[in-house]
């Protein structure tokens, strides 16, 4: 499979001020965030809510502005390009949203929503653009009467559906989908699922699959990214991160959710306290605060993002060559 994105080192970090308008601190949102995104695939990034996962969506896309780092979509660095050259990488990229609610136009029909990505982008005369609208209501689940309708016409999974054609009204090579069935009913969630997969095997889609529900990225990821307090401290492909978790932090989440196989035996590892303030993130490794097996040098040495097995890396002292195996 072919590269599609680069990130290496993604860093946002949110200046807050004092009210004299002087910088006093940042709310290190992510810090040095590092994966790779391949053609056709799906990269789920978990983490519980505030770890940076959509930030760091939102980053790629500069949607924000990241403070340092890089994004090389097909060996370019978006940071590094302007105007219309950004715009038409830019266009490549797409992103659903958690609330399809706030991105549609309440006051504006169906099938405008869907033709208004062409609309800005200049793409296509009117007869082409209605003709596109059209074959997207059909790819999505619709019928043609739909271009007419409101979006209080419609239900959650019908209004996600309505934002996934508008996102594939610019022919995307990736989206960015930021907990795009978190909102639904769990009955509606995997309709939409499996509408995302169809339309991915389609057209050859990658997914960035932002998500803080498990089984969900489970079922659609390839690969697996964990974040905490804004750091991937693990990633792997999905079935060996589930059979083999390796970071104290990913062994937590894990054991919090049933097993469909009893046979796999998993010990239940609970967390002492809260995720510390991303204002003063610990020294070290940022997990040491929280972590079972904390050892002296994990409040004073931050550990290296290790390759462990193909496609596997882990950001903990415990894997380090130096020291034994846990
Ligand atoms: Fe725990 Fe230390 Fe590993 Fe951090 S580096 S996860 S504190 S064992
Ligand atoms: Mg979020």
């Amino acid at each position: 499979k072919e590269l599609l994105l680069r990130v290496r080192g993604l860093k946002k970090w949110f200046p807050v001020k004092s009210t004299l308008g002087r910088t006093i601190n940042h709310v290190k949102a992510i810090n040095s965030v590092s994966f790779d995104l391949y053609e056709g695939e799906t990269f789920g990034l978990v983490g519980e809510s505030g770890c940076g996962k959509s930030t760091t969506g939102r980053s790629i896309l500069r949607l924000i502005e990241p403070t340092e780092g890089e994004i090389l979509y097909r060996g370019q660095n978006l940071l590094e390009l302007k105007g219309s050259e950004l715009r038409s990488v830019r266009q490549e990229m797409q992103m659903v949203f958690q609330d399809p609610h706030s991105s549609l136009d309440p006051k504006k029909r169906i099938g405008y929503a869907i033709e208004e990505p062409m609309i800005i982008h200049r793409l296509g005369t009117k007869e082409e653009r209605t003709q596109k609208v059209f074959e997207l209501l059909h790819k999505v689940g619709f019928s043609k009467e739909y271009y007419y309708r409101y979006p209080h016409e419609l239900s959650g999974g019908q209004r996600q559906r309505v934002g996934l054609a508008r996102a594939l009204a610019l022919n995307p090579k990736l989206i960015v989908c930021d907990e795009p069935v978190s909102a639904l009913d769990v009955s509606i969630q995997s309709q939409v699922i499996n509408l995302l997969q169809e339309i991915q095997a389609e057209l050859g889609l990658s997914y960035l699959f932002v998500a803080h529900d498990l089984s969900v990225v489970r079922h659609i990821a390839d690969r697996v990214g964990v974040m905490y307090l804004g750091q991937l401290v693990e990633q792997a492909p999905t079935e060996q991160l589930f059979s083999q978790p390796l970071h104290p932090y990913t062994k937590s989440l894990l054991s919090a959710v049933p097993i469909p196989n009893p046979k796999i035996k998993r010990e239940r590892i609970l967390l002492q306290g809260d995720v510390p303030s991303p204002l003063n993130p610990p020294s070290g490794c940022i997990f040491h605060t929280r972590c079972p097996f904390a050892m002296e040098r994990c409040r004073t040495e931050v550990p290296q993002n290790k390759e462990i097995s193909i496609h596997h890396y882990v950001q903990c002292h415990l894997y380090d060559e130096t020291h034994e195996h846990h």
